[in-house]
């Protein structure tokens, strides 16, 4: 008999997500009212101390380190099921997400590090950023200027970062540098390890987004040759396969974000009123809704194939550069749509459309532009690399 294709979840991959389905509902869209009203007043939705409470409250239940692997205490779930979790906490948008995490290249350290960096990460203790992005250089982070020179036993770095996530509150940065200026950044940089203790300063810099991004100063910043992070010139490679990791993780959050955004729109045109009928009566409205569920459910199949592909162990930078070039479109559509059709209010911060609406927008830039994406995609096919239909043929 020809075998069917089966697009079903397990019962265990489905129970895994009702759980957190139910514990971001109970514990996380509970506080959106307060999350956005401290907003309106330039406060942080949550403190961090309110986030490590709510990361141990999700650890009774077993969400504690959804990548991170069995030996470190972590769950070491497969891509497909962590895809499903990341859209769970993407159904809010305050910025909760599951403790016991760790940038993946930290999996290189050696066993001092480990000790010293990797294991106080996973736990919570320790705060990382991880920085590539320079003022003349993100896209083309091939051309980063920041340099580790020798000296002694010691390497000291020099340049500026720009845009770092969490770089103001980070304690150490994974700092990729020019070691060899000669072999150029793709096969002479290297990651360095490297804490705030070291002289390095940084600078919030305001978004449109909550929460802003930091530059990095480097002046004559001495780093031990010990807080070499893998091997010297490896890495450019280390800073890919960071990116690379976020690239169908982002657009799984924006699968939860305009799941809970289109739920919104459905619920409003069924109660709101004018003309003395519900505007969902209306066809505007009506295809507003089915254009958002069209694009939902396809950008669900892609990153739910990227996913798939991250898990067969293949080569999943096409995939992934798909998923997140249409997921991040998709979100961006979709919310523009979920505002329009609650008029006024979804223009308020009395709402989360705008708050959505502001962060939906970094989705297309970072970690890979949607042009950068669009580069990969057609750079693969024009070389031959993959073919059009993919694995399927
Ligand atoms: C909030 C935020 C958080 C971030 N977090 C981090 C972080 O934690 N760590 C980190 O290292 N970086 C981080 N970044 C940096 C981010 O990855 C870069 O902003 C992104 O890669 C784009 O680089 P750029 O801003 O220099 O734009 P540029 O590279 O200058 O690009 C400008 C425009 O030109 C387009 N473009 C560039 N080259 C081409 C081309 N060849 N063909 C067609 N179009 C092109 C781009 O797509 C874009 O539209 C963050 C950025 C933001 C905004």
């Amino acid at each position: 008999m020809v075998r069917t294709v089966d697009f079903a979840f397990s019962d265990e991959q489905i129970a895994i997500r009702n759980t957190a389905r139910a514990f971001i509902a109970d514990e996380i869209i509970t506080r959106e009212a307060e999350a956005l009203r401290r907003e309106r007043q330039g406060e942080s939705a949550i403190t961090r101390a309110e986030l490590r409470e709510l990361q141990h409250a999700a650890r009774k239940f077993g969400f504690w380190g959804l990548s991170t692997p069995q030996e470190y205490g972590g769950m070491e779930l497969p891509a497909v099921i962590e895809a499903l979790l990341w859209a769970e906490t993407g159904r809010s948008f305050i910025p909760f997400r599951f403790g016991g995490e760790a940038d993946n290249i930290l999996y290189h350290a050696n066993d001092e590090q480990t000790a010293e960096y990797l294991v106080p990460t996973i736990e919570g203790d320790r705060l990382s950023c991880f920085a590539i992005t320079e003022p003349d250089a993100g896209s083309d982070a091939a051309n980063i200027k920041t340099s580790a020179r020798p000296d002694g036993d010691d390497w000291l770095i020099n340049g500026e970062k720009t845009f770092i996530t969490g770089g103001n509150d980070a304690d150490f940065a994974i700092v990729i540098a020019v070691t060899d200026a000669d072999k150029g950044a793709r096969e002479g940089s290297t990651a360095f390890l490297v804490d705030r203790a070291m002289g390095w300063t940084s600078h919030f810099i305001p978004t449109m987004g909550e929460g802003g991004p930091a530059s990095l100063v480097f002046e004559d910043v001495r780093v031990p040759n010990r807080n070499v992070l893998g091997e010297v010139g490896q890495g450019f490679a280390l800073g890919m396969e960071w990116i690379g990791r976020g690239r169908y993780l982002i657009p799984a959050r924006a699968l939860g974000a305009a799941e809970r955004l289109l739920q919104m729109a459905i619920d409003y045109a069924n109660t709101r009123e004018t003309f003395g009928r519900k505007i969902g009566a209306n066809q505007a409205i009506q295809w507003m809704i089915a254009d958002s569920e069209v694009e939902l459910e396809a950008a669900r199949w892609l990153v739910l194939q990227a996913a798939w592909t991250v898990d067969q162990g293949r080569d999943a930078r096409h995939a992934s550069s798909i998923a997140k070039l249409f997921g991040a479109a998709m979100a961006n559509e979709v919310v523009d749509r979920v505002l329009q059709i609650h008029g006024g209010m979804g223009y308020t911060r009395e709402l989360p459309i705008e708050r959505w609406y502001r962060e939906t927008r970094l989705w297309r830039i970072f970690e890979g532009t949607d042009e950068m994406q669009r580069l990969i995609i057609s750079r693969d096919l024009l070389r031959g690399y993959t073919t059009i239909g993919g694995h399927l043929g």
